[in-house]
């Protein structure tokens, strides 16, 4: 099957402007300043714009997430949800593991369900939803992914558009305006900014965001592209915010329970004296 592949349209384009920088080397011209530029462009927003990140993945799980607990009436809980939605590139950090391979094969993911799906029955849908939507959209049509590891370790993927696509940037950052009104309006957002004991969770979405904004990870996904720094700098806040907050309230609740166990020894000490005092 044919398909449009924009790394081999930017590389044509390259090309011929080569091409015609070189026609326009002899003189003199505004041309030749022009079509440098041009290439220059070219060269930088290949590298530096098209490429896939959790922006995308936040977006899918959420919408996902978020549609099969309304179908399944099920509560869903959202810093679980988000870290669900990115969960399959922990092989990004794992050296031993091949990127792409067994955590984002559907046997994988499935089986490591399966103990969810025992104890919590249906409320574990919403999870497995983001989980899929990660590799079934998110990663089958930007480079493919070994679907059915370990049974076989062939990549199944669909248009092959590539991690450093156009379309896959586009689609990127419109997933995520479209996302945060709908986050906005269903008050998800204002509950991601109240105290959940689940907060804790908010750490692996909070690593999938900063570690490309730190260049680690591996490959093009290591590194941040400059189109996708104010969405990550968005969530990176949001999700910052919520985990200290989580923080907060854990030292609170200590402080409380050291206040009454002092009291209590206090109050236990009184007595005793008190005791003491009757025997005398
Ligand atoms: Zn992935």
């Amino acid at each position: 099957m044919e398909y449009i592949n924009p790394i081999l349209i930017f590389a044509c384009l390259k090309e011929q402007l080569l091409n015609r920088l070189k026609q326009v080397e002899g003189c003199n011209c505004h041309e030749r300043v022009r079509v440098t530029l041009i290439v220059a462009f070219i060269i930088w927003i290949r590298k530096e714009v098209f490429w896939t990140f959790a922006i995308g993945h936040f977006a899918l799980g959420y919408l996902f997430g978020k549609g099969s607990s309304k179908l399944a009436h099920v509560k869903v809980n959202l810093p679980l949800l988000f870290a669900a939605s990115v969960l399959p590139d922990v092989d990004l950090l794992l050296r031993f593991l091949m990127h792409r391979g067994p955590t984002h094969s559907i046997l994988t993911i499935t089986v490591l369900m399966l103990p969810f799906f025992f104890v919590y029955r249906k409320q574990a849908i919403p999870y497995f939803a983001a989980l899929l939507s990660h590799i079934l959209i998110g990663d089958f049509f930007t480079g493919g992914i070994q679907l059915f590891w370990p049974l076989s370790h062939s990549t199944f993927g669909a248009l092959n558009f590539g991690v450093t696509s156009m379309p896959v940037a586009i689609t990127e950052i419109a997933l995520f305006l479209l996302t945060v009104p709908i986050m906005y309006k269903l008050g998800d957002l204002k509950t991601l900014l109240k105290p959940n004991n689940k907060n804790w969770a908010l750490i692996v979405p909070l690593g999938a965001v900063l570690g490309p904004l730190f260049s680690l990870g591996r490959g093009q996904e290591g590194s941040l592209p400059i189109l996708l720094i104010a969405p990550s700098l968005f969530y990176i806040s949001l999700f910052a915010y919520a985990i200290l907050i989580w923080l907060r309230a854990g030292y609170l609740k200590h402080l409380r329970v050291n206040k009454l166990i002092y009291r209590n020894l206090s109050f236990e000490k009184g007595n005793c004296g008190d005791k003491k005092s009757g025997n005398n």
